[in-house]
């Protein structure tokens, strides 16, 4: 744990520096790392790579009734396994360590003292309980909840009283009755009216800041130059420049994305089902479909360009201003497309790594027959799969004990001339002690067509259907030397005793 040097940290320079890019991905640990938050840090990964910037992880933990260190932990991890590493955070360290807000407190606690004693906050005595009830009052009214001012013009004697009596109190700030502009970089300026906003909290009675708060100070200290972030927050940002004006900080630069939508056209965030990077990563997605996939939400590459596309083109080509502000759409079919798409371009020594554990999960022992032989497989069934979970059905029929005779097989193969071609190809495999390569195939299935005079079709499938049990699967002249002339055998004879 690294210990905070408050003396440090509020003498040394700080605020955007011009020569910087500095963003950040401030996620609240509360769970794994929803896709939502994924491409949050992931144009804040790629603007700090297209700018030679770096990118800061920092833990927004001050919420201590929902974060945990255990979600710590799984947010980490699941950036790291779609390696989307920051270059700096809780594990890298970095200068303006700790990453971590709630081993923060003492420079928010400060600051919100400084802004007490510079009478741009005050004491509030006023409970949670009290909080809400005026504010729903308020609202029944048709007012605004903002706070009613009942501790605003408190004298600092009566306070130290009340203090002294022992009456936990939260700090609140004055929020200045003026209309504000906030420049965002996708969305143009951005007004908030007079009144929208009331005096405010920033440290809580236990001495924790507020979101607004601490997110302000951190990104100043930090020196974060841009804050990308979900559109949510955009109506946060009212507050953070109040604090930042209040203080005489520089704000970052703001570029408040757009939200990511379902299919359904409800928010993704709002819906059931496989949501967290680590459930996609589960279900068979490759981390690089993943990432790619998620850059085109919000992000499009110039016309002409595919969308499967290598990191550092996307890297190359991504400019915040050229994000989209309309609500990116989570279409989990093209994702799965997409997913094929890599699966069919990866090396396959590559792809048989990452496979196993999935064919294992399946039930089936990809080292059963060696290397070079689960490589051969793979080969001959990637262009079908979408997901690595799909690897399962594949297999059964390079497996002896999983192999078996479909029904449709089945009925093709109780045919006479069926019958015929696979005996007649019996022969020929015995004859010619296998069918070790296409060639073999070609000259075995010729000779079959001259002897038995049947052709076509139906040669063709009953030859397929003896020897994988199915009508349809990868091409023979591929799955035959997989299967070795003793398998291709046993099954030939199978299919002649059904
Ligand atoms: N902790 C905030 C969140 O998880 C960060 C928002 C921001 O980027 O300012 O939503």
């Amino acid at each position: 744990m690294s210990t905070f040097d408050l003396q440090k940290t509020l003498s040394s320079p700080a605020g955007p520096n011009p020569k910087e890019v500095r963003v950040r991905f401030a996620p609240s640990p509360t769970g794994h790392l929803h896709v939502g938050g994924a491409r949050t840090h992931l144009f804040n990964w790629l603007y700090a790579k297209h700018t030679g910037g770096k990118l800061i992880l920092r833990i927004e933990d001050t919420d201590t009734v929902r974060s945990t260190r255990e979600s710590e932990r799984m947010v980490i991890h699941d950036i790291a396994s779609i390696n989307l590493m920051p270059d700096e955070g809780v594990e890298q360290g970095g200068p303006f360590a700790p990453y971590r807000q709630s081993e923060r407190q003492p420079l928010f606690k400060a600051l919100a003292y400084r802004l007490l004693d510079e009478g741009k906050a005050f004491r509030c005595f006023c409970s949670d309980k009290m909080i809400e009830e005026k504010a729903l009052a308020a609202k029944a009214a048709g007012k605004l909840p903002h706070y009613d001012g009942s501790c605003t013009f408190l004298s600092k004697d009566e306070g130290d009283k009340r203090v002294a009596a022992g009456e936990k109190f939260s700090i609140r700030m004055i929020a200045p009755q003026k209309d504000y502009t906030v420049h965002d970089l996708l969305r143009g300026d951005v007004h908030f009216k007079t009144g929208m906003v009331g005096d405010f909290v920033v440290l809580r009675s236990n001495g924790m800041p507020v979101y607004n708060f601490s997110v302000v100070v951190d990104d100043y200290f930090m020196r974060i130059s841009h804050v990308i972030r979900g559109e949510d927050h955009l109506s946060n940002t009212i507050r953070q420049v109040m604090i930042s004006e209040a203080f005489g900080w520089e704000v970052p630069k703001f570029a408040h994305i757009s939200m990511i939508l379902g299919t359904d056209k409800r928010k993704l965030s709002k819906r059931e089902g496989a949501s967290s990077v680590t459930d996609y990563l589960n279900n068979g997605y490759l981390p690089e479909a993943l990432v790619n996939f998620l850059c085109l939400l919000g992000w499009s590459p110039h016309e002409g360009m595919k969308e499967v596309l290598p990191i550092q083109t996307i890297i190359d080509n991504f400019e915040i201003e050229k994000l989209s502000r309309s609500p990116a759409v989570f279409d989990d079919d093209k994702l799965a497309w997409m997913n094929g798409e890599y699966i069919k371009a990866m090396d396959v020594k590559e792809l048989a790594q990452r496979i196993k554990p999935f064919v294992e999960r399946a039930g089936y022992n990809p080292d059963i027959r060696g290397e070079e032989w689960f490589l051969g497989v793979l080969a001959t069934v990637r262009g079908s799969l979408r997901t690595l979970t799909e690897i399962g059905p594949h297999l059964e029929i390079y497996y002896a004990d999983k192999f078996g005779f479909e029904n449709d097989a089945k009925a093709m193969l109780a045919t006479d001339d069926a019958k015929k071609v696979v005996q007649c190809f019996r022969d020929e495999v015995v004859k010619n002690k296998g069918v070790n390569n296409e060639q073999d195939l070609t000259t075995i299935q010729n000779t079959v067509k001259e002897k038995t005079g049947i052709k076509g079709k139906t040669l063709f499938m009953s030859i397929r259907a003896s020897v994988t049990g199915k009508q349809h699967g990868p091409e023979l002249k591929l799955v035959l030397p997989l299967l070795g002339v003793d398998e291709t055998l046993r099954r030939i004879d199978a299919s002649l005793s059904l």
